[in-house]
């Protein structure tokens, strides 16, 4: 048993979420981690005195088992998810789409449910939802990932309404370009691809997302951070950034 209060982290094996357990830790949370990869989580749990369970958000089962086997919690991050494929429209795959819906809509939706009762009970709960700057507007190719996440980011943000007057926080973060394993998924492991992407510009790291989630998470109660919209400096939109050479 611990006295810290619990913070769940998804995704936790990797980029922004294993950098966010890392903060949560170091901000005085017991950290619960979630992800497929357990051996991963495994190693980063003894790294910060937190639990490791393995979840897959887009199995009703797991997520059950999950749930059960957290001991309570004040604060949800919600940031497993991704993107697959890169692809106009015309040329869209159902299975990348269908992916992209299970893991970062249905996944945060399963979760939340699953948690929300252990969040209200604490008395003080809060969730952080990772959505990105695709929840705001469309980029060419990334119909997928622009649809999922503005999805992803309406069941956030509603819940922002429902919930008025319980003892809950929502923020939502919305990440610009990050680098992390995210490209190398997106692009079905291809590296030359994934580091493409991040050609002749610096990106955020994970641990800058990470410091602005804890700072979010480390506020008074009655502080309410709602939307945090964090970019590299020379990227403004999904569609617009300057690149060296
Ligand atoms: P990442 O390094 O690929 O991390 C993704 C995490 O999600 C991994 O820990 C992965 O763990 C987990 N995950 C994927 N499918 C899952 C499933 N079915 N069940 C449980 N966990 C699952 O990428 P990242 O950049 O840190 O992404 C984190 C979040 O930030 C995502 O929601 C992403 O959309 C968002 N975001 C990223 C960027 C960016 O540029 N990188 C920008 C804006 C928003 P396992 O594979 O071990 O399950």
């Amino acid at each position: 048993m611990t006295d810290r209060p619990t913070a769940v982290v998804t995704g936790a094996s990797s980029g922004i979420g294993a950098a966010t357990a890392r903060a949560l830790a170091k901000a005085g949370f017991h950290v619960v981690l979630g992800a497929r990869r357990t051996d991963r989580l495994a190693e980063i749990a003894a790294e910060i005195d937190g639990t490791a369970v393995r979840l897959d958000v887009t199995d009703p089962e797991s997520v059950a088992a999950f749930a059960a086997a957290v001991p309570g919690a004040k604060l949800l991050v919600n940031n497993a998810g991704g993107a697959k494929g890169l692809e106009p429209v015309a040329e869209a795959d159902e299975d990348a789409w269908r992916w992209m819906y299970e893991t970062n809509v249905i996944g945060t939706l399963r979760v939340t449910k699953a948690l929300l009762p252990a969040l209200l009970a604490s008395g003080d709960g809060h969730i952080v939802t990772v959505t990105s700057i695709a929840a705001l507007e469309p980029y060419d190719n990334g119909a997928g990932y622009t649809g999922a996440k503005h999805a992803q980011a309406m069941l956030h943000r509603t819940l922002r309404g429902e919930l008025l007057g319980q003892p809950i926080r929502l923020t939502e973060i919305l990440p610009g370009m990050v680098e992390t394993e995210f490209s190398l998924v997106r692009f079905d492991g291809d590296a030359g691809k994934a580091d493409n992407v991040y050609k002749g510009i610096t990106p955020l790291t994970a641990g800058d997302v990470a410091d602005v989630i804890a700072f979010a998470a480390t506020r008074p109660s009655h502080v309410n951070l709602d939307q945090i919209v964090l970019k590299p400096r020379a990227q403004a939109s999904g569609m617009r950034a300057y690149r060296e050479g």
